[in-house]
């Protein structure tokens, strides 16, 4: 989660710093893509006031909220099997990545699985492949998406 400090964080709707006196929100880290017109919120502090008249702000709140309701302990039901993932070194998510329409990126959203059942996933190479032309074509270089792919890689075989 993004640290708020205030007389120094700035908003990332208006820019302006947050002041002792301003009510603020944190996001979380919850947009893969950089190239998303949402990943500036991901981690981002904003202003209650500007959330409130800034509409994407606005997607992007009810994105980190579906993001934290889905990837919840209780709400963790893996692709493969259906049954909860209950131990939390065998959980596996590929987390929020786009909400792009049309974007084959979109389809991945929120899926979570047994690490140990990844082998077992039929759409493995293609989510593989996926992420991977993403990272490529889009600059989706975040380290933790380069991780990913690496750990599906080690399951793909
Ligand atoms: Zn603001
Ligand atoms: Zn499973």
């Amino acid at each position: 989660m993004a640290l708020l400090v205030r007389g120094r964080t700035r908003c990332v709707v208006c820019d302006r710093v947050v002041e002792d006196s301003d009510a603020a929100i944190a996001l979380p880290a919850f947009v893969r893509d950089r190239t998303s017109e949402l990943f500036r919120f991901s981690d981002g502090i904003l202003h209650t006031a500007c959330l409130e008249t800034d509409s994407l702000a606005q997607r992007a709140a009810r994105l980190a909220q579906e993001t934290i309701d889905r990837l919840g302990p209780g709400s963790r039901s893996c692709e493969v099997c259906g049954e909860e993932v209950r131990d939390p070194d065998d959980y596996l998510t590929l987390g929020f990545l786009s909400d792009e329409a049309g974007s084959p990126a979109s389809s991945l959203n929120w899926l979570q699985f047994h690490r140990s059942h990844l082998h077992l996933w039929e759409h493995l190479q293609a989510a593989i492949e996926t992420l991977e032309s993403l990272s490529v074509d889009k600059g989706w270089c975040e380290e933790d998406t380069v991780a990913l792919v690496r750990e599906l890689r080690s399951h793909a075989w």
